[in-house]
């Protein structure tokens, strides 16, 4: 039953009350406990719990080899058109993080019921406008910065800060 708090927590939604999410959910139980979530709730299933359980796992492993991700991430068509994405690639970019915002450098501002700093991670060139889902297109960001890149009146000179301070990062 921990096991499905667990995931309900991956997805951002409320857990039974008094079962408390425990991290011990197995690869192959992942996705058919968020199908069955999904199912049960009439919500469409992005197998977007299965990716965070994948990215959690892909946090513990060593940092020797950065994931190569993907050039041209594949589009996947349910009711929006989504983006198949690389769990490795925001796996990476979170620990670089290290919980601090690449922006503004602040702290995460809170931690997820799973215990984990909550940054969001941000594509420059978007996988819409045909940006890569890779570490050099990627960076993690606090709430308050990911919506100003998105929406602010300053995006285009944080994005540029962004390409000069971290050397990882190429312009596509
Ligand atoms: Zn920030
Ligand atoms: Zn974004």
């Amino acid at each position: 039953m921990q096991n499905i708090s667990y995931i309900c927590a991956l997805l951002g939604r409320p857990w039974v009350t008094g079962l408390k999410p425990a991290k011990n959910v197995g690869s192959h139980n992942a996705p058919i406990i968020e199908r069955l979530l999904c199912e049960l709730s009439g919500q469409a299933n992005r197998g977007q719990a299965t990716f965070e359980l994948e990215v959690i796992r892909s946090k513990t492993k060593p940092l020797r080899t950065m994931p190569g991700g993907t050039q041209e991430p594949k589009q996947r068509y349910d009711t929006i058109a989504r983006h198949g994405r690389d769990p490795r690639v925001k796996a990476w970019i979170l620990r670089m993080a290290d919980g601090q915002c690449e922006s503004c450098g602040q702290q995460a501002p809170f931690i997820t019921a799973i215990g984990e700093p909550f940054l969001e991670v941000h594509h420059l060139r978007t996988l819409a406008e045909g940006g890569s889902d890779t570490v050099s297109n990627t960076v993690a960001l606090c709430p308050n910065c990911h919506r100003a890149f998105h929406y602010g009146l300053q995006q285009v000179a944080l994005k540029e800060a962004l390409y000069h301070r971290l050397p990882r990062l190429v312009r596509e």
